[in-house]
């Protein structure tokens, strides 16, 4: 089982994947977590590229080819390996990210970025994606209170992350088989308890 989780920054992915990862051992199911960009060696040297501030002036589809590296790399080097022996993978964020921030948020053309990654990923795509959705402004609040350095997304606008936003709740409107939209800006608890029903509906806990 491959399962992700995706949303605008401040969302609460990484505290939701911490919950899926540690639900799943308490079942002791066999899982790996791991994130985009990053995971294997040259994922993370791609990650700390994307997100240094200093990195200006990077086009867009720079962007996106660097990003399909990363995906490209895990999907081969540990995501494919790990889902062969039955251990369950539990992403923050995957090739849906490309979608929303470089398609829906910079504006590139969504499809030439879809035909792109399907011909890199051949179609693998995870069976179930979390959807964390909530308002900008609420997103916002949350990334500044949290501690670690600010990476190169910090800068952009509210409409960027808005746009983003939208672009994911199309995703999810376009594949409401593999999507579960979660609403993120209510009280933790009650993301996790949808979360542990997302858990239950595919046969886990
Ligand atoms: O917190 P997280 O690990 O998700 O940080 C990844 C960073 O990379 C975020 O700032 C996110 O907005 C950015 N990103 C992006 N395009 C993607 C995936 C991630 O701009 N396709
Ligand atoms: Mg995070």
């Amino acid at each position: 089982l491959f399962l992700s989780v995706e949303g605008i920054d401040g969302s609460g992915k990484t505290t939701v994947v911490d919950f899926l990862v540690r639900r799943l051992e308490e079942h002791r199911i066999p899982c790996l977590r791991v994130r985009e960009p990053g995971t294997t060696r040259v994922g993370e040297r791609l990650r700390s590229l994307l997100l240094d501030s200093r990195l200006e002036g990077i086009h867009p589809w720079t962007e996106v080819l660097l990003y399909l590296a990363s995906q490209n790399q895990q999907v081969k080097e540990v995501i494919r390996p790990a889902l062969a022996k039955g251990t369950c993978v539990v992403a923050d964020r995957f090739a849906d990210a490309t979608l929303a921030y470089q398609g829906w948020g910079r504006g590139l053309d969504i499809r030439a970025i879809e035909a792109v990654q399907r011909e890199v990923l051949q179609g693998f795509r995870p069976h179930k994606t979390l959807l964390l959705d909530c308002p900008v402004d609420l997103a916002l609040q949350r990334r500044s209170a949290r501690t670690g350095g600010p990476d190169r997304l910090e800068s952009e606008s509210a409409d960027f992350h808005e746009r983003v936003r939208q672009g994911y709740l199309n995703l999810a409107r376009r594949e409401p088989q593999r999507f579960v939209v979660v609403d993120a800006s209510k009280p933790l608890d009650r993301v996790l308890r949808q979360v542990e029903h997302l858990l239950e509906s595919t046969g886990i806990g």
